[in-house]
């Protein structure tokens, strides 16, 4: 496959997954028309898909594609063989079958498919609501068709109003890609280099020592302790012996 032709696919691929939260494994919803396509143009679905979308993908079908197929019988026989290989998803039409297009209609409501189809009708009538992909094949080459106009609308109306949950994954991809996001403050303030206080909860937790308070206690009560010493004062021998005498008297 051509670089060109991949990234082109890439691109579109990318704007279903920002925009209507596509993800990996990338299911792709196929009717008898593609597989009757592929048939003529001797494409190997399984093998073309893996090619072309180099993602993980599930190929999904369902009973109201397959009971149509075989109700047309005859030209659509290697059609149906070929449906019925992909891993039947239920619809909820399991006993009431509907038409193959009403039922792909509804599916894509609840879920993200990428719709592999051939008819026309049901191409027009998918391309109306914002947020469906379609892949078709022209002669032999799958082609991820571009969003529609309705899809391209709903993203630029509600571009303002990012749901929460992409606002995320932005900031998520900001972080990988190394670019700081608004609200991350701590980009901003550049960090202190030097020794860190150690973690607090990583620390062992000091043993009380049995003196410490001893010690502290002791500590406060020293100053009244140091009472301002009395100061003797010496009297000399004679002194003393007048003073004795006037004491007797
Ligand atoms: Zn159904």
């Amino acid at each position: 496959m051509k670089i060109n032709r991949f990234k082109k696919s890439q691109k579109i691929l990318s704007f279903f997954t920002t925009n209507f939260q596509y993800h990996e494994p990338y299911q792709v919803l196929i009717d008898a028309t593609f597989c009757q396509a592929a048939l003529q143009n001797k494409v190997i679905i399984e093998e073309q898909l893996k090619k072309y979308f180099q993602s993980e993908l599930k190929l999904l079908t369902t009973q109201c594609v397959i009971l149509e197929a075989e109700s047309l019988g005859g030209p659509l026989t290697g059609a149906t063989m070929i449906v019925k290989r992909f891993y039947v998803h239920k619809c909820g039409h399991e006993g009431k079958p509907i038409s193959a297009s009403e039922c792909i209609k509804s599916m894509t409501k609840s879920s993200r498919y990428i719709v592999a189809t051939q008819d026309r009708t049901l191409q027009q009538k998918l391309r109306k609501v914002p947020g469906r992909a379609l892949l078709y094949l022209h002669k032999a080459t799958p082609v991820l068709e571009g969003p529609s106009d309705a899809s391209k609308k709903y993203v630029n109306k509600h571009k303002n109003d990012l749901p929460e949950n992409i606002e995320k994954r932005i900031d998520n991809l900001k972080k990988t890609a190394g670019i700081p996001s608004a609200d991350d403050d701590t980009s901003k303030v550049k960090k202190k280099k030097g020794p860190k206080n150690p973690n607090p909860l990583s620390c062992k937790k000091k043993k009380p020592r049995a003196n410490a308070e001893t010690k502290e206690s002791l500590n406060k009560v020293t100053p009244t302790i140091n009472k301002p010493k009395r100061k003797r004062i010496k009297i000399a021998s004679h002194v003393k012996e007048v003073l004795k005498k006037n004491i007797k008297s």
